[in-house]
């Protein structure tokens, strides 16, 4: 016998038990970005490699060792896209969207990184991201923040997620940062361990988001960013907190949060959780107002973030158990006997033209009527239609409210009528 292929390991199949709660969750979620305004733009899965080496920075951890790079047929290098910014940057700059204008937009989709499975980490995942360009604000940044907080809500998960927040300044700012905390890392090499003092030249910020408690505890008395901060960034960071402030809005200051990808500036921000283990940020994001330049557009400014969706879905299983996805049909038709197949299929399409909404399964494949209702049971169907060869001969059927378990007969032609009665 043939050897079964099997999915390539990090890359998950989503079964039909799970899609349904992920529509759900991405119908909220859509529901949300609509109601601020916000466009959807749709993009690539591949692109060519040196964006994202370009965006990302060459000493990160996304382009130094998760990137799934190949060479197309033509000896093109290209990249499976490990998140969402570069390919919406390039797509703005390549079709005009990014000049005297504003744009808010958002996209969902695939993602992909070389990283070690485990829960909440996939070499496949989704993210949604929101992208907006064109304003300094920090209100812009605010208005991401809220339509956040208000997703949380919305799926029943705001009391387990926290804002944290931090500002990174103007590239100077940092510069200058680097090079005072370049001389302290100096002073205590034999703390770090070998991807800190590997980046402790090439990109010293980095070492701040370390995972390492000794490199932690050690930062406790390392210079600090917030001291560098120019004075623009300040007054940006400190509109910002205002803003949050009088919106409602908790958050902490965490001068450590640097964030994995280089094109950040100022705010930068996660939603995180305690709720997931070690995969604790759900959602990042942050400003990049050097980007569109750096990918050879005019100097646009621009703030974002993206969400994980599998670390959202799980959130919502554990922490909101009554979000749960509709049942897939509302009825189920039963049919047997001489006739009944014909008569089912033609009843069935009236029903559906009379009520568009309505989720109509009808049974085939046969069986007698116990194993039917057992069938609508299990797609979870409230009502059962069941045709046999009396009620095909006389016009009619039988609607049975499988909750009370109570039916009646009625001409087949009232058929919509009743169960747009039932189901309201
Ligand atoms: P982490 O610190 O968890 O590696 P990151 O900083 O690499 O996250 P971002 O690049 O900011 O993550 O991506 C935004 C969000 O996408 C993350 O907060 C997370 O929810 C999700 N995400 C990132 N990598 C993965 C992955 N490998 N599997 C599942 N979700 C992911
Ligand atoms: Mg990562």
């Amino acid at each position: 016998m043939a050897k079964n292929i099997q999915a390539i390991r990090g890359m998950n199949d989503y079964l039909p038990k799970d899609t349904a709660l992920w529509q759900r969750i991405e119908g909220t979620l859509k529901k949300v970005l609509d109601g601020y305004g916000y466009s959807e733009i749709r993009l690539p899965i591949v692109e060519q490699t040196p964006l994202f080496k370009r965006a990302i920075g060459e000493v990160t951890d996304v382009v130094e060792k998760e990137m799934y790079t190949f060479d197309d047929r033509n000896g093109d290098s290209l990249t499976l896209r490990p998140e969402g910014t570069a390919g919406c940057v390039r797509a703005g700059i390549e079709h005009g969207l990014l000049y005297n204008q504003e744009q808010r937009l958002w996209y969902i989709g695939p993602m992909f990184r070389y990283e070690r499975p485990q829960k909440g980490r996939y070499r496949q995942f989704h993210q949604l991201g929101a992208e907006v360009f064109g304003l300094h604000g920090p209100d812009i940044d605010a208005e991401l923040i809220l339509l956040t907080a208000r997703w949380w809500k919305a799926l029943g998960i705001a009391e387990h997620v926290k804002l944290e927040l931090n500002s990174i300044g103007s590239l100077e700012a940092r510069a200058n940062y680097r090079n005072a905390l370049v001389g302290f890392l100096e002073q205590h090499v034999d703390v770090l361990d070998e991807d800190c003092k590997r980046r402790m030249y090439r990109n010293p910020l980095r070492v701040l988001d370390s995972k390492n408690p000794e490199v932690q505890a050690l930062l406790n008395d390392a210079p600090r960013l917030s001291e560098y901060l120019d004075e623009a960034s300040r007054a940006h960071f400190t509109g910002l907190c205002e803003l949050l402030a009088q919106a409602g809005i908790p958050y902490t200051i965490n001068e450590c949060l640097v964030r994995g990808l280089d094109y950040y500036n100022r705010t930068v921000f996660e939603w995180v959780t305690t709720s997931l283990g070690a995969q604790g940020t759900v959602c990042a994001g942050g400003r990049y107002d050097s980007l569109v330049e750096q990918l050879g557009g005019r100097a646009v400014p621009a703030v974002g973030f993206a969400m994980g969706l599998e670390r959202l879905v799980l959130l919502v299983q554990a922490l909101n158990p009554d979000f749960t996805a509709p049942p897939t049909i509302d009825v189920y038709l039963i049919s047997s006997g001489a006739g009944a197949q014909s008569a089912a299929m033609q009843l069935a399409e009236r029903v559906r033209d009379a009520l568009p909404q309505l989720k109509l399964m009808t049974n085939y494949g046969g069986g007698n009527f116990k194993k039917q209702i057992t069938r609508a049971d299990k797609w979870g169907a409230c009502v059962a239609l069941i045709l046999g060869e009396n009620e095909v001969a006389a016009q009619q059927v039988v609607v049975k409210d499988l909750r009370s378990g109570e039916q009646e007969t009625l001409a087949q032609s009232e058929t919509a009528a009743r169960l747009a009665q039932m189901l309201s």
